[in-house]
């Protein structure tokens, strides 16, 4: 059965990488029409053929309007396994809230979740083992007896190193385990990113800061895995834009990024992109 929220409810704030003040509006959809952005005048489904560019972020364009970094709202949404959702966006991002993506699933936890009378969305499953490369981005799928993802995260840093983190995808888990991991920016390479016109909105209330030896956030991590959660997290999210619910079936991905994501989301499609 495909399933939507029970009551509308809106986020404001500030977005991580242009800086501005943005309003996200979700609303109920009863018709199977997947999950959609209202932007100006243009309707965007979250899906892989309307992927506007990986720079920094996951960004969604009809050709005629973009919306951008809409990856934190992409994985509560797949998390809670809705099927149809509006938004209507004003502004050009979701409000970077506190660099995760908790408030917003604490937001779909209290609207809760309406199921329909209606055949739920198509089904991916694992069958036999599959593997798939981009650059140096490595992921696999293979059979379960749930929905599995499973990622790993490297980097020399020293309170990273080498992290996995493994995750039974359900709302309850989500929030407690994956929402709270907040995202990441080298302290070296912010005022680069901040000269491309990104990460204007970031701050430490947002972001964690890495510098060489440790963090700029005084109040530390969340967990000591949160890097490798929050991949995850975007992980979750990326996965939103095959249009597909995933069961019985454990995905695995090694070095993701947005851009690899992408391509492992049209490859699921079954898309040379
Ligand atoms: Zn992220």
């Amino acid at each position: 059965m495909r399933r939507t929220i029970n009551k509308s409810f809106a986020i404001e704030g500030i977005g991580l990488h242009k800086g501005e003040r943005s309003l996200f509006v979700f609303n109920p959809q009863d018709k199977p029409l997947g999950i959609r952005f209202f932007v100006n005048d243009s309707v965007i489904e979250a899906s892989i053929s309307n992927l506007h560019s990986t720079i920094r972020g996951t960004n969604l364009s009809d050709g005629k309007n973009t919306v951008y970094t809409v990856e934190h709202l992409l994985s509560a949404i797949n998390a809670f396994s809705i099927d149809d959702l509006d938004m209507e966006v004003y502004g050009i991002e979701p409000p970077a809230m506190d660099g995760s993506s908790l408030p917003l699933a604490k937001k779909l936890y209290e609207s809760g979740v309406k199921i329909k009378n209606q055949n739920a969305k198509k089904i991916f499953s694992a069958i036999e083992k599959k593997e798939f490369t981009f650059k140096d981005s490595f992921y696999s799928f293979e059979p379960s007896d749930k929905f599995e993802l499973v990622c790993v995260f490297e980097n020399s840093h020293p309170m990273i190193g080498r992290q996995e983190f493994s995750f039974t995808v359900e709302p309850q888990l989500y929030l407690e385990q994956i929402a709270p991991a907040r995202t990441f920016g080298f302290e070296a390479e912010i005022s680069r990113l901040k000269e491309n016109g990104l990460a204007l909105g970031g701050t430490l209330d947002n972001a964690i800061v890495l510098t060489r030896e440790g963090i700029l956030n005084e109040g530390g991590l969340r967990y000591k895995d949160e890097f490798v959660r929050h991949k995850m997290l975007d992980f979750l999210g990326d996965l939103c834009l095959t249009g597909f619910n995933f069961e019985k079936i454990k995905i695995t991905g090694i070095r993701t990024s947005h851009q690899a994501n992408a391509a492992f989301a049209s490859f699921i499609c079954g898309r040379d992109k």
